[in-house]
This record gives C-alpha cells, structure tokens and sequence, in this order.
C-alpha cells in the first residue's frame, strides 16, 4: 500500500521537457553518458549542440531531429506543420548548414484524429517546406488508440552540408551579441490563444525558416556560434552559449527588441520575455569588427529588419548573464524550464 502513497519521485514531469535545466540533467544524465560513450568520430551528442556534425571531405554533414508536440496544434501565425519544418530547418541553419539537403517527417496519430486537420497541417508542412527549400524525402505513419496520445505528434529529422560548422560554444570575450528580432512571440502568442486572451493588437508565433537569413552572413566572416532560442527562451539559449563558451555575457536590457503587445501579454501572464519560447529568431555571436557588415545585411532581410546588438562577451563570470537594467546589474537565472509545457 505505501507504494501508491509515495510521491511518484521517480516519475518524469512536463518540466524535464520545458528547454531548461531540469531538461538538460536529464538529458546529461539519462542519454547523453551513454551515447556520448560510442565510438564517434565529429561533434555527437556529448556537445548537446543545435545538432550533430561528421566530417566528409573539406565539408560536413549536419543532421538534427525534433519532435513537435505543440497544444492547440493551430495557434495565430501557424500549426504543429509549420513549426516541424522550421525548428528543424533553423536547427540546421545554427550550426551553418543553411541548405537543407533532405528531411524525414515521422507522424503519430491518435484514432480519431480529424482528416481535415490533418490536410491543413500537411498543406502548411509543404508551403513551409518551399519558402526554406527543404525535401521531405521519407517518412513514416503510426496510429495509437483513442486517449493513449492526444491527437498528433510530428518528429522530423534533417541534414545539410556546410563548409561554415557554427557552433553554440565560440564565444570570446570582446564578441557582440545579435538577436535577429522582437523576442517572445512565438511562447506568448500560443499561451495568449490557450488562455483564450483577446488582443487588440496581433501578436503571432514568429515561427518561420531562417536559413535563408543566416546564409546571408555566414560569407561575411566573423560568426563566432549561434543558437535558436527555443525553448526556455532568450535566457535559456544564452546560458547554454556562455557557459559552453567560458564567457560571462552583460546583457543590455533595453537594446533586447520587445514589441508591444508580448509586453502587455507577458506582463498579464507574469512571465517575462526573455524565459519565452521563439522559433524564427537567432542568437548570433559576432567578433566586434565583423558587427557591422552582419548587422547589416540581417537588416537587409525581412526577417532581420529588426536586428539588434543586445549583449557584449566578457571575461567576467563565465557562464553567468549580467542583465543591465540601466539601474544596474543583476544575474539573470537560467530558467528550470519554459513557462508553459507543450510550446513546441
Ligand atoms: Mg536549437
């Protein structure tokens, strides 16, 4: 009897799925140990990067899988679809590979699931597929029964080439840090549409494929890591960057572009921004003679019009965000996890 009276201590929670810490020590202690242990030859699970490289001649091979798992699967501004193309695509992109080679697209329903739902995500999966240049090339379709998934789960896997390895880890002290625009749509817009909160203004997922946008860069030089700030947000992502990197980051509070309706959202959830799932922005760090020429052309693109420089690279505190408020400086935490669990 005490069994069922003990706090299911060993169990998961929807935390250890939330991009922050309590994902990553799972993820450290459960996969990436044993995995890690197997003979590889390139950049493998133990660097827990955007995704996987192996060298093949002068290039290398990227290759990165997620799965979707998104509640409601329509939220404004796009569908589990869309964001199973684009988080793989962008995935890619952060480790410099912005030319998909060819994608996997793996779906598990639930019985019962509505066929015209599913037509829409597949339409919205190919149009996105077109604006990234990205084949879907194989798949596979699994159907369980009614209540043993909740409705639709899409992993899709992707590879590319790149002579351009990015990785998240490059960071020196002296390196700027970009964002590529307004952080916090995407989180914010599904939890406003989960919520059932009315705006009067629009606020929509971001969600879009940047590889276009960072191949726009990568030719100029200077790049020094990327990561996309998905899930845990802004906050999360750069965590994961300064403490691979051994740098401190001072983030300048108000150069990190907030439009005003995830402001007035995030205020109403109380959940600040920065903790907030994007999926079409990049963190980019950028040697400071090179900040210029990137800042640049991002700007020159339309899903870079809004870049910003928001942060420097310091020797100081390695691993630590420095927010400076204006008032002063205070730590950043790293988040335990995302706000809301099922943001992508
Ligand atoms: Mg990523």
């Amino acid at each position: 009897m005490t069994a069922l009276l003990t706090p299911p201590a060993g169990r998961i929670t929807l935390k250890q799925g939330g991009g922050g810490r309590a994902m990553r020590a799972l993820i450290e202690k459960l996969f990436v140990k044993d995995f890690a242990a197997l003979p590889f030859d390139g950049v493998g699970v133990g660097a827990m990067d955007d995704g996987a490289a192996i060298k093949i001649g002068d290039q290398w091979l990227v290759i990165t899988t997620d799965s979707h798992v998104i509640h409601p699967i329509f939220f404004p501004g796009g569908d589990i679809g869309r964001i199973s193309i684009c988080g793989t695509v962008n995935d890619l992109a952060m480790m410099g590979a912005t030319d998909v080679l060819a994608m996997t697209c793996a779906v598990v329903l639930e019985e019962g699931f509505s066929v015209e739902s599913l037509e829409a995500i597949q339409r919205s999966m190919v149009a996105a597929c077109r604006e990234a240049r990205a084949p879907v090339v194989t798949g596979d379709t699994k159907v369980m029964g009614r209540g043993e998934l909740d409705g639709i789960v899409i992993n899709t896997c992707g590879i590319g080439l790149t002579r351009t390895l990015v990785r998240d880890n490059g960071l020196s002290a002296g390196d700027a840090i970009i964002v590529t625009g307004p952080i916090g749509e995407h989180g914010l817009a599904v939890m406003a549409a989960r919520h059932g909160i009315e705006l009067e203004g629009d606020l929509l997922s971001d969600v879009a494929p940047i590889n276009a946008l960072i191949a726009s860069i990568l030719g100029i030089g200077g790049v020094t890591a990327m990561k996309d700030p998905t899930r845990g947000g802004v906050a999360s992502a750069l965590h994961e960057m300064s403490s691979k990197s051994g740098v401190g980051i001072v983030l300048q509070e108000s150069a990190v572009p907030v439009t005003p309706a995830v402001r007035a959202v995030g205020e109403l959830l109380g959940i600040d921004p920065l903790h907030v799932a994007n999926e079409g922005k990049a963190l980019i760090g950028v040697r400071a003679d090179a900040v210029d020429a990137v800042l640049a052309a991002l700007r020159a693109h339309p899903l870079g019009r809004h870049a910003a420089v928001i942060g420097t690279c310091v020797t100081e505190r390695p691993g630590s965000i420095i927010l400076d408020t204006g008032f002063g400086r205070r730590l950043l935490a790293e988040p335990d996890g995302e706000p809301l669990p099922r943001i992508c």
